[in-house]
């Protein structure tokens, strides 16, 4: 070959995880690097690919073709590797991550580095109270209250140099970004600007954020962290919580992970917790009324406690949002004597009574037909509609409510002075809540979900943060049959530790994440997929009909087994850490 430039390309086509050589024509030399975007001819198809490896040694006796074109700049070579790793562990292919990396439209020259003034004049606007990042590659968690602003903590990592900031939400980063180019910091927002973010500047993004380019990564900071839109939903399922800390260890950084409720994910990652003052933590929650549904049920029927009627007929308290999951929860079963939630033994989730006896949706136990609280041996169905509950409340304040469903338009709920609703309501706009009830939090609580006790909590931060904490003077209502829940414990007490040593002993118990990694494998090639994965050394195979629940002790044993198995024909889905069981 002489001294001709061969690269490696992985083409993006699916199913096609093998990589390809290429000559590189003269006139392409200077702009080929690792993770440009190129065109090639494969299999008689002109394709797309990312350049993985520069000056490659092709197999001997190939005849090479040159790339047909050089599309743009694409993910830095700390990426390409990241993208390695991440498809390793979540059990995904690089392709599928590296398109998430690349730019949203072809980059054909990067603007030089952007410069702010906040790194020469020190953290500017963030005063005394400036916390302090660590050196190094630290791991750090900070319980920052759901009312407080993690601002400083963002604007401290850009005192460092590029940081990278993800958030849950595309509206959360486009504030962010605003607030830190207002204090001199210049800021790229993935992926849109995924140019500027590659020439050198802090990157702040959502959930694909953490595989945006950053030059010279300095800091990384994960804002609200237990937020589940941090995951991504399809396989490969990975985590932008997870992604980002690999790249802070990979480059020796800081990372810190900012969140009301830590996960136990988390808590087990850090090798530091920062918590808040008891007066900062009291401040940043909200005024909570706990309403124990047990006592007043049985007089009045329906959702609406006489505590709620009262707050929700006085106007001068503002808007009124009032939570009511319905699709996909768990069907609540009460006795029928003495009001008390019908439970799981084991696990704690709601039981269901599919004949002569209860059982568990989340682990199985089933036992008798008998009230742990009182003996009874009568149950009834707990049951509502959002229409119906709308109702009840326009009657009982005499104005018009409206009501927030997954089907409703996108005005919806920004009307009148009362919604109802899913949990959408606590993602309207405005700052004149306050009120917010939990017309039925049993349904959060005792949900069939391994992490239902954390979701539970992370609800109740961001009911507390639409109110503006204490000291606005609003009121979270949580109506309950199981008042002693560490959940109901820790909002009404400003305490989440309160949950997070019960959910800890629980989770360890039935061998659920972080204390045991696991993936499940579903869809039509399953079976194939499972029996070619076998029964590797390490690895727990449980059968639930049609999904498969592998579990090992750690991502290596687990992660490595998925690795060796090769995949069937058809569709197979296999989520690791999956967010629901
Ligand atoms: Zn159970
Ligand atoms: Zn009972």
């Amino acid at each position: 070959v002489g001294d001709e430039l061969v690269v490696r390309v992985l083409p993006d086509v699916p199913a096609i995880d093998k990589t390809f050589d290429y000559l590189v024509p003269p006139k392409w030399r200077d702009q080929v690097r690792v993770g440009t975007m190129v065109r090639v001819a494969l299999h008689g198809r002109r394709v797309g690919g990312w350049v993985v490896a520069v000056d490659v040694m092709p197999p001997p006796g190939i005849t090479l073709r040159p790339i047909a074109k050089v599309t743009g700049w694409g993910p830095p070579a700390d990426v390409v590797d990241l993208a390695t790793w991440a498809a390793w562990r979540w059990a995904g292919r690089p392709a599928q991550l590296l398109r998430t990396a690349s730019p949203p439209a072809a980059v054909g020259a990067l603007p030089s580095p952007s410069t702010g003034s906040a790194r020469s004049t020190g953290s500017a606007g963030a005063a005394d109270a400036a916390p302090r990042l660590p050196v190094g590659a630290a791991r750090l968690v900070v319980r920052l209250p759901p009312a407080a602003d993690p601002f400083p903590w963002a604007l401290d990592a850009t005192a460092r140099g590029n940081a990278l900031i993800v958030v849950p939400s595309v509206a959360q980063a486009r504030r962010l970004a605003g607030r830190l180019r207002s204090a001199g910091v210049a800021t790229a927002l993935a992926p849109q600007e995924w140019a500027r973010a590659a020439g050198g500047a802090t990157v702040v993004g959502a959930r694909a954020a953490a595989w945006a380019p950053v030059r010279d990564l300095a800091a990384v900071v994960v804002i609200d962290e237990h937020d589940e839109s941090l995951q991504e939903e399809r396989a490969p399922t990975w985590h932008a919580r997870d992604v980002a800390a690999e790249r802070a260890r990979r480059a020796e950084v800081p990372c810190v992970l900012l969140s009301p409720c830590p996960t136990a994910e988390a808590r087990q990652w850090a090798d530091r917790l920062v918590t808040p003052t008891t007066t900062e933590e009291r401040d940043g929650w909200a005024i909570t009324d706990v309403v124990d549904r047990r006592r007043d049920d049985a007089a009045r029927g329906g959702l609406l406690s006489e505590r709620l009627t009262r707050l929700v007929r006085d106007r001068d308290r503002g808007r009124v949002l009032c939570v009511l999951n319905r699709t996909g929860r768990a069907r609540l079963l009460a006795c029928a004597a003495c009001g008390e939630i019908a439970r799981c033994e084991r696990c704690g989730a709601a039981v269901t009574q599919p004949a002569d006896a209860l059982v568990c949706p989340q682990c199985g136990a089933t036992r008798p037909v008998v009230c742990s609280a009182c003996g009874a041996t009568r149950m009834r169905n707990l049951r509502a509609g959002v229409a119906r509950v709308r109702e009840e409340l326009e009657a009982l304040a005499g104005e018009p409510v409206d009501e927030l469903t997954a089907a409703s338009g996108p005005d919806a709920g920004r009307g009148a002075r009362i919604v109802v609703g899913t949990e959408a309501v606590l993602h309207l706009p405005g700052d004149d809540v306050g009120v917010v009830a939990f017309l039925e939090l049993d349904q959060e609580l005792l949900a069939p979900r391994y992490r239902a006790t954390e979701e539970a909590l992370g609800l109740l931060a961001r009911a507390a943060r639409v109110l503006g904490g204490r000291r606005r003077g609003g009121r979270l209502v949580l109506q309950t049959r199981v008042p002693d829940h560490p959940v109901v414990q820790a909002a009404l007490h400003a305490e989440p530790p309160r949950v997070a040593a019960v959910d800890d002993r629980q989770r360890e118990a039935i061998g659920y994440p972080p204390f045991r990694a696991i993936a499940v494998v579903s869809g039509p090639a399953a079976p194939a997929f499972v029996d070619a994965f076998g029964a590797p050394l390490g690895v727990e195979v449980l059968s639930t009909g049609d999904r498969w629940l592998l579990r090992a002790e750690d991502h290596t044993t687990l992660c490595d087994a998925l690795a060796a198995t090769p995949r069937p024909a058809g569709r197979v889905r296999v989520e690791v850490d999956p967010l629901r069981l």
